[in-house]
């Protein structure tokens, strides 16, 4: 039996920070994680991290909050807000002190790029490849704190032992075989689930595993029904160009190379916030406006000079995978998933309403982000509260020690019947054709614009897929890598969070954020100034509502 103070689930951003701080509280803490830590999609972040440190224009913590405030449509809870926003500068110079090496300006300060919806320009970079630049530092913090981490490890189920967090059970991907892994603490830091759309910025393995595993230990989820649309993805493979492009100066343009921004956000242009931008490119390609189901962001104008040495990685991106270099011609970009905002339900310092269990990062639903993530702020997430939750769980290891709650040899046992029932099955479906199928659905019935009627046909083809799914056949019997088991594994968790999305957004009749409803066009903060709540009872989605926070800012309408 393993076992440790901490287990931190997840070795991304959020995950590493969380670790690297309960390490210096002097906790004994493990990190496991499906991927090799360096694999995790933050690496793939590409145009930067927000704190107003005020280098490049005045700025203030209370502006940034403000704006993030404004940018989630209200929805964001305007405590947790305040407390990033003004966290954020120390934490940027931390990141600075580790090793990350920023872009700096002229005057030798950290450089600030503008970004969407931004009051001032406030996104510290380093060039276009920020998230590998930051995870590569953080995993040398790792290496330097000496944590030891369980590399390829899936976890497959967490263990609540009465009502206390007992650790986890994990499967071994390198050599097979599960694992009760024990702990008075587990954080998750599983990372997002834009893998349940089709055409998404979001790497193979964002598939939710965490929201799933803490859906089923009895945590509700969050605000499920917002996913963000990034303005800007490539169209054959949903691979991100970095809204740093737009920020440097970059122009979106329709086929009659009208700056069509012009009619939505007048002041912001092409800088409005994603929601807005995303719907206007959706309009423009619908009503016959664009190229080739795209539109064109056209960054000719800044010349070969800055290109190079701002945006060196979306170039390359945009010349292996549009056949297009950006200095000579614009790329052709579309909306894609990009971001979830909904999440594990937990407060200020990724506490969920089970002891012992925790959430940091895009699985957590704090909530900073609302109905609308800026961009640039989640980056800022990951390191602010993937701290606050090492930390205070660290601090409760302190306080409490021992918590008592163990995972009994039967709990194992059952997961072992449970992972061999699926491994054992030549029978039914291949995981991937109800992925596929899940993918187009969402994308289709529950992307950037949606109806009612549109959702619930939704929701009626995602109950058939959970129904489909029950009989998976796997063609890999054997227990080495067997990357058909985790697909399985994966797909579940995809479909749960499905499930979550759609049943949160058919009753929510009105347009907020990354929720935009045809039949229900404007904001209704009357019925839906309010957080969605998702519980599993028995496997079915109940939902429950909760107030928002708010602190200083009543809602006012929003234009940029
Ligand atoms: C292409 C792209 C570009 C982006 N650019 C920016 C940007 O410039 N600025 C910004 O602020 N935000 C950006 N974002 C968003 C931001 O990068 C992510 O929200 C953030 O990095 C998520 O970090 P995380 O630590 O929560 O999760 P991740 O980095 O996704 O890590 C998840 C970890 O969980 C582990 N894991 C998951 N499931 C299991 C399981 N079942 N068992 C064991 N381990 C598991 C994985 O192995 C991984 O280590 C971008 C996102 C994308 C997709």
């Amino acid at each position: 039996m393993i076992r440790h103070d901490v287990v931190v689930l997840g070795a991304g951003l959020a995950g590493m920070r969380a670790a690297i701080e309960a390490k210096r509280a002097g906790v004994d803490v493990a990190v496991i994680s499906k991927l090799h830590p360096t694999r995790s999609h933050s690496g793939a972040a590409e145009g930067g991290i927000n704190a107003a440190l005020g280098n490049a224009t005045e700025d203030s913590p209370e502006s940034h909050a403000f704006d993030t405030v404004k940018g989630s449509d209200y929805l964001g809870d305007q405590d947790a807000i305040e407390i990033m926003c003004r966290e954020a500068p120390d934490d940027i110079y931390e990141l600075e002190h580790m090793g990350a090496i920023f872009t700096r300006s002229a005057d030798g300060k950290l450089a600030q790029r503008p970004f969407g919806a931004a009051g001032a320009p406030r996104t510290i970079y380093s060039a276009d490849i920020t998230g590998h630049v930051l995870i590569h530092v953080l995993y040398e913090q790792l290496i330097k704190y000496d944590i030891k981490v369980y590399e390829e490890f899936f976890a497959t189920k967490l263990v609540i032992d009465e009502g206390q967090c007992a650790g986890l059970i994990a499967w071994d991907t390198q050599k097979g075989g599960l694992h009760a892994i024990e702990a008075n603490h587990v954080i998750l830091a599983t990372g997002g689930v834009g893998r349940m759309y089709y055409g998404t910025t979001n790497a193979y393995a964002c598939t939710g595993d965490g929201m799933s595993l803490a859906w089923n230990a009895g945590v509700p989820l969050k605000d499920m029904e917002f996913m963000q649309f990034h303005p800007t993805t490539l169209k054959s493979n949903g691979v991100l160009i970095t809204e740093g492009c737009r920020g440097e100066g970059g122009y979106l343009r329709n086929k009659d190379g009208e700056r069509f921004m012009k009619h939505d956000a007048p002041n912001a242009m092409e800088l409005a916030s994603r929601d807005v931008v995303s719907r206007a490119e959706w309009r423009e390609i619908a009503d016959g406006r664009g190229v080739d189901g795209c539109v064109l962001l056209d960054l000719t104008h800044l010349g070969w000079k800055k290109i190079k040495s701002r945006l060196p990685g979306s170039r390359e991106l945009a010349m292996d995978y549009a056949g297009v270099d950006p200095i000579e011609q614009p790329i052709p970009v579309r909306p894609g998933a990009h971001y979830h905002m909904g999440g594990v339900d937990c407060d200020v310092w990724g506490e969920t309403i089970v002891p012992g269990l925790w959430a940091a990062g895009e699985v957590a639903c704090v909530s900073v982000h609302g109905a609308n993530r800026l961009g640039g702020n989640s980056l800022m997430e990951t390191i602010v509260f993937g701290r606050r939750a090492g930390q205070a769980a660290a601090e409760r290891v302190h306080a409490q020690g021992d918590t008592g709650a163990r995972i009994e040899p039967a709990a194992l046992a059952d997961e072992d019947r449970r992972i061999a029932g699926i491994l054992n099955n030549s029978e039914g479906e291949r995981p991937g054709v109800i992925r596929e199928e899940l993918a187009k659905t969402m994308y289709d019935k529950a992307g950037v614009y949606r109806t009612g009627d549109v959702l619930t046909e939704c929701q009626d083809k995602v109950h058939e897929l959970r129904e489909r799914a029950r009989n998976l056949r796997i063609d890999d019997h054997g227990s080495v890598f067997n990357t058909d088991l985790t697909t399985a594994l994966e797909l579940h968790s995809l479909l749960e969070c499905a499930d979550c999305l759609v049943t949160s957004a058919i009753p929510r009749t009105e347009s907020r954020g990354a929720h935009s409803r045809l039949d229900y066009t404007v904001r209704d903060d009357d019925h839906w100034l309010k957080h969605t709540l998702n519980w599993n009872d028995g496997g079915q989605v109940r939902l429950d509502y909760r107030p928002v926070t708010i602190t200083k800012h009543q809602p006012l309408a929003r234009s940029y």
